[in-house]
């Protein structure tokens, strides 16, 4: 049995088992994502878990391209 992480309050973009690639239905206009379901599912897993939208964003976030990259090893900071 999959784990169910989702959780509105706190979406996620990695998943407890460590990967990144989620199942998510999605809608597409002009070759670009439109609209994206919030519960999606994980590719290696199974796991459930809420997708993160740009509301959810906090306002310190600092965005991967601007971090440096000798700074970030691809594991969130504790
Ligand atoms: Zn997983």
């Amino acid at each position: 049995m999959s784990l169910d992480l989702r959780n509105k309050e706190f979406p996620t973009h990695v998943c407890v088992c460590g990967s990144q690639l989620w199942n998510v239905k999605c809608m597409f206009q002009d070759y670009e994502i439109s609209m994206y379901m919030l519960e999606m599912e994980c590719f290696s897993c199974g796991a459930l878990a809420t997708a993160p939208t740009l509301v959810d964003m906090p306002e310190d976030y600092v965005m991967m391209d601007d971090r440096p990259k000798e700074d970030y090893d691809g594991e969130e900071e504790d």
